[in-house]
């Protein structure tokens, strides 16, 4: 009688039970499509709650990175938005110059969502979804990634780190950024006040070491030209990886989301391509379509200019994002423009390569929180 065959645990995946490492938005969602399309699944998070690695600071959820609103999109798919979930249609943006641009849109241009484990915020809204669809969650169980069927465990390592505060206060809604390398090196400072409640951060591409320098001088920046009050503050940061990947298929293993280097090189905003990448995974186990072939499909194009804006505003600096600001993003509905803005121009086209290699060539820092 021959030997019984190795069974490898995607092969008992496929028998029993799918197995998804990590609890974040990307194998939160894989998991929802698969549990209502019938399949047993069972998420391993390694730590003892979902959204640990965020302490209930307010996120964008991007309503530009595709043609329809996310969350229709998520709709489309059985995923509601059972978390709290703010349109913001304008705000206040800074150059670095000091001048200010004010900024509108007709549909909302992202969705003000909390991150954390509470109560409303997007982390604890999936889960719930999950549960209720019949994922089974092992909570404390840190899962050998290559074992999984599914990999989504977040960053592996830091290409950019968000540095700031979360506050009570009696200010007005708002959202409020600027463009200024002396308070966010490469990147931008933030302000976002929603119900009392309100974030501000440094979000820096670079020179970590000094990130409470560059908070510092982001909250000096924003009392002053916004009168920004802060009662009960807390410091809080975290840190994003974004890379453009050969495979999203690693010994076997869908990779998803930030693990798989899903993430907006230019922003830094991973959350819709987190839960995209995990309906994309869904949908390949379920329908038999290759993994590599969808999410390239849906995320490459994205991901490309991302890169290629993020080296425009990396040769550029502060000149950049006010060239950005005045010719791209205030002169029309914003929301539109940032569609325009991921989409492949000329310019874009010419600077990938060099964007690509660059940044798969660079030395980048250990990621720290
Ligand atoms: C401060 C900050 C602000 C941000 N702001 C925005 C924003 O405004 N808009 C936006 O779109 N994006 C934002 N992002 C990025 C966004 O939060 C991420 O891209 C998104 O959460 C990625 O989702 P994910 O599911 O891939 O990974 P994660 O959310 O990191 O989830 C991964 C999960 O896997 C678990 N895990 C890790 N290793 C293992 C293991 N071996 N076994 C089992 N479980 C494991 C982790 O504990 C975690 O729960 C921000 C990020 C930070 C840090």
């Amino acid at each position: 009688m021959a030997a019984p065959a190795f069974v490898t645990p995607h092969q008992s995946d496929a028998r029993d039970h799918i197995t998804i490492a990590g609890a974040g938005p990307a194998g939160l969602a894989c998991a929802i499509v698969l549990a209502r399309a019938g399949r047993r699944v069972v998420v391993h998070e390694h730590q003892n709650r979902v959204g640990a690695r965020f302490h209930g600071d307010f996120q964008g959820l991007d309503n530009w990175t595709g043609d329809s609103n996310v969350l229709d999109e998520l709709g489309s798919h059985g995923i509601r938005a059972n978390f709290e979930c703010h349109p913001v249609r304008g705000g206040i943006a800074y150059d670095a110059w000091g001048a200010t641009y004010p900024y509108s849109s007709s549909a909302p241009i992202y969705y003000l969502v909390r991150r954390g484990k509470d109560a409303g915020t997007l982390d604890s809204g999936l889960l719930q979804q999950a549960l209720d669809a019949g994922v089974e969650v092992r909570f404390g169980n840190r899962y050998h990634a290559n074992d999984a069927r599914i990999v989504s465990c977040g960053p592996r390592g830091a290409d950019v780190i968000a540095v700031g505060y979360l506050f009570q206060t009696e200010m007005p809604d708002g959202a409020w950024i600027c463009f200024n390398r002396e308070l966010a090196p490469q990147g931008y400072s933030y302000l976002l006040i929603h119900a009392g409640r309100g974030t501000v951060a440094s979000c820096i591409f670079t020179d970590f070491k000094r990130e409470q320098h560059y908070l510092q001088k982001t909250v000096d920046f924003f009392r002053e030209c916004v009168g920004m009050k802060m009662d009960s503050p807390r410091k809080f940061g975290g840190y994003g990886n974004y890379f453009l990947p050969k495979t999203g298929i690693r010994g076997g293993s869908l990779v998803l989301g930030e693990s798989a280097g899903f993430q907006d090189p230019l922003a830094g905003f991973g959350i819709r391509y987190a839960l995209r990448s995990g309906i994309l995974a869904a949908r390949s186990l379920l329908e038999g379509v290759d993994y590599n072939s969808l999410w390239r499909r849906d995320l490459l194009q994205l991901l490309r200019t991302g890169l290629a804006n993020r080296f425009f505003v990396t040769l550029t600096g502060d000149r950049g994002w006010r060239w950005i600001l005045s010719h791209r993003l205030a002169s029309e509905d914003v929301c539109e423009a940032m569609r325009k803005l991921y989409r492949p121009t000329k310019l874009t086209q010419a600077l990938y390569p060099i964007a690509y290699l660059l940044h798969r060539f660079s030395k980048r820092p250990s990621p720290r929180e």
